[in-house]
């Protein structure tokens, strides 16, 4: 039998398949351009191209496509066959160094924020040689970043590069301070647990709310919820179990290392973690992944639905971004270390983290920000809008002690003049009790818990990067050229631990106390939607920071401001168009059917003997009509609503409009709904409920 070993990463041309395929010399400079960022160049491309055109034909492709991530959110592919006419009239297989490296898709229909006008249409890809190609669909895919003529980014990718480049070069220049000549890079690594809902396929084409956005706009609370607990990490139910055999096994053929599966919170909620990896490879699996999830469960009669709220009343699904930062000699910088000078180093990089979060909130914010993500923030159930770090009791016990220069009562020997000499080990037992943190410290990681399940990784960890930088090119500036460094170093860290304590918390960070200690004690910012935060991007110490640092130009932060807000109005005007379109093509003549059924039940009853009352059916028939009539005009308040949006400004005014009325409206009318599915016998209400959503898989 074929086991997990033969097969991991068969559809894959990694370093195993290079290794076998390509020239000593040609693998060689290969693994340069890998390791070095540098450009590959046509002869080694060509060499490249041919190896994995055989090895993508021998596994039965017969197509290529760059595969890109536009700022969709999804990924994007254009296919080419390999196929080229032979002289004899036949085909040979064709695959050219100049096609690996550079594609031209037609990219004008791509959201590009202005970037690039309509005689400049097309975009390009350019091939990033460090993340694999694999095959999916017969098709050999090549990773790839997606700009525009002129060289701005219209991707994801790039400016996650980018950033990466900025975090390694600010992160050498400290190494070499603590005299680290050896490390030749620095790489921020992540590993994204990602959470999700199973439902029935049948269930959910019945739907439409579903069908359009991916959550449910209308249902009542069901008898049953999640208040039993019993379904997290409770036994898997068959369905879902192959479910998740298959995905695993689809995963480990694309080398995507997925690790754990289990029952979340919520009823037909579940989680996959996959093994760490780097930051870029991370994203591209993660966008892998949940494409995978889709197809798999489509193959399984099932719907993976990947939205941060697809049911109100129900825990919401995150993605948590676990991220450190590593040397290329395997060295965790966020480890606490053996020796004094490994505990002053990783105090450092500690400490450039948390004035990178204190910062550059509002960055972090941006980066999780969707309509969907809004849902979720801050519901109880994900951490607030509010950022802060989490660092548990011994941390903070050893922060303290620096701060204010008193002994640290777990560091048995002298003291050096950094107050601490041995730290304690972290384990994760001490420092991941908190659940409710937005940042939190797990031992050797930060784990930012604010990503929504279908956000793409790129954003937030393309932030974290770039803030974490630029501490740590602050911390560099000032230590190179100090006579006694250790001195210095000491107190930038109490300097920082004094300047940047507000951002950490580590108590509930749901409880409402604390978002109002946050906001008005300590002056963090707490934006509770994308309307709100999204205008931040273009602040002029973040502009300059993520400028400065070479993640963005000016042209792209306007551009992503642009997308990013169209994103959130499209979204929820799409929302709102297919509430009124269900509520008076669906729920209203259900209610009319019903209600009429009962009123001839009664009359009926009535012609028998007139003397009965039927006051229960009375009642309904009121109950309902008065339903009817107050859904009826909630619906055309909120088509007012969105028909006047058309008098916006800009995408800003608009966003602001829609927040400000159409959010409430949509609520307000969802209530009637709702409050009519309870009175409405089953039979005549137009769409599974929520507990046969919840429940249906067996
Ligand atoms: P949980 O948070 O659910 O208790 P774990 O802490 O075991 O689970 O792991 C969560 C995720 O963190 C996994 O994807 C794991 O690979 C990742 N992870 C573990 N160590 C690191 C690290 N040093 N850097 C980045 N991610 C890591
Ligand atoms: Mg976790």
């Amino acid at each position: 039998m074929e086991t997990v070993k033969d097969y991991f990463a068969s559809l894959v041309f990694d370093d195993r398949v290079m290794k076998a395929t390509l020239s000593d010399e040609i693998y060689d400079s290969l693994k340069k351009t890998i390791e070095e960022g540098s450009e590959p160049n046509i002869g080694v491309a060509n060499a490249v191209a041919a190896a994995m055109k055989d090895w993508a034909v021998s596994k039965g492709a017969t197509h290529y496509t760059h595969w890109f991530q536009p700022l969709t959110g999804i990924t994007a592919e254009k296919h080419d066959s390999f196929i080229s006419p032979s002289t004899d009239g036949g085909v040979i297989m064709e695959f050219s160094g100049k096609e690996l490296i550079k594609g031209e898709p037609d990219a004008s229909s791509f959201p590009n924020g202005g970037l690039r006008t309509t005689f400049e249409a097309r975009g390009y890809t350019a091939w990033d040689p460090t993340s694999y190609a694999f095959i999916k669909d017969k098709t050999l895919c090549i990773p790839t970043a997606f700009c525009s003529y002129s060289g701005h980014a219209l991707d994801k990718k790039t400016p996650l590069l980018r950033s990466m480049a900025a975090l390694n070069k600010q992160a050498l220049r400290i190494l070499r301070l603590f005299g680290n000549n050896s490390t030749k890079r620095v790489t921020g690594y992540v590993g994204p647990e990602q959470e999700y809902f199973l439902i029935t396929k049948e269930m959910y084409e019945k739907r439409p709310d579903l069908c359009f956005t991916g959550r449910t706009l209308f249902g009542a609370k069901p008898p049953k919820g999640q208040e039993m607990g019993d379904h997290y990490f409770g036994v898997i139910k068959p369905k879902a179990a192959a479910f998740m055999e298959e995905l695993d096994e689809e995963l480990w053929k694309l080398g995507i290392l997925a690790k754990t599966e289990h029952n979340e919170v919520a009823p037909a909620q579940y989680e996959l973690a996959p093994i760490y990896t780097t930051a870029n490879i991370a994203t591209d699996h993660n966008q892998l992944t949940m494409e995978i999830m889709q197809k798999v469960a489509a193959k399984h009669g099932l719907v993976c639905l990947l939205h941060e709220k697809p049911f109100a009343g129900i825990n919401g699904s995150g993605k948590h971004n676990n991220w450190s930062i590593a040397t290329d000699t395997g060295q965790n910088l966020l480890s606490p270390g053996e020796t004094p000078y490994e505990n002053a180093q990783f105090l450092l990089f500690l400490c450039a983290v948390i004035k990178a979060v204190d910062d550059y909130q509002d960055l972090l914010r941006i980066s999780v920000a969707t309509a969907g993500n809004d849902c979720r923030l801050g519901a109880s159930e994900a951490p607030p809008a509010v950022v802060s770090v989490f660092l548990g009791d011994e941390l903070n016990a050893v922060l303290e002690a620096i701060e204010t220069d008193t002994p640290y009562k777990g560091a048995e020997k002298t003291r050096m003049k950094l107050g601490v000499d041995v730290l304690p080990g972290f384990n994760r037992d001490t420092t991941d009790r908190n659940r409710t943190s937005p940042f939190a410290f797990t031992g050797n990681k930060f784990e930012f818990r604010m990503l929504g399940s279908s956000n793409s990784i790129a954003c937030a960890n393309i932030m974290l990067n770039s803030a974490v930088a630029e501490s740590l090119r602050i911390y560099a500036d000032r230590l190179e050229g100090e006579k006694d460094f250790e001195t210095a170093l000491h107190s930038m860290i109490r300097n920082t631990i004094k300047d940047h304590k507000r951002i950490i918390f580590n108590g509930n960070g749901y409880d409402e106390n604390w978002i109002r200690e946050a906001t008005e004690k300590r002056g963090l910012l707490n934006f509770r939607t994308t309307a709100d935060c999204m205008p931040h991007l273009l602040d002029k110490k973040n502009m300059d920071m993520l400028i400065s640092h070479g993640v963005f130009t000016e042209a792209e932060l306007k551009s992503r401001y642009e997308i990013m807000l169209e994103n959130y109005c499209k979204t929820i005007v799409i929302e709102a168009n297919t509430m009124v379109n269900m509520a008076k093509t669906q729920i209203v003549p259900a209610i009319e059917a019903y209600a009429a059924d009962t009123a001839k039940a009664a009359a009926s009853k009535k012609s028998l003997d007139f003397t009965l009352v039927c006051g229960y059916e009375t009642g309904v028939v009121r109950k309902l009509s008065a339903l009817a009539d107050l859904i009826a005009s909630k619906a055309e308040e909120l088509e007012t609503a969105l028909i006047s949006l058309d008098k916006a400004e800009d995408i800003g005014a608009k966003s602001v409009m829609i927040r400000d009325t159409v959010l409430g409206l949509m609520s307000e009318l969802r209530i009637p709904c709702d409050e009519a599915e309870t009175i409405t016998a089953k039979n005549y209400w137009p769409m599974p409920t929520y507990a046969d959503l919840l429940f249906g898989i067996k």
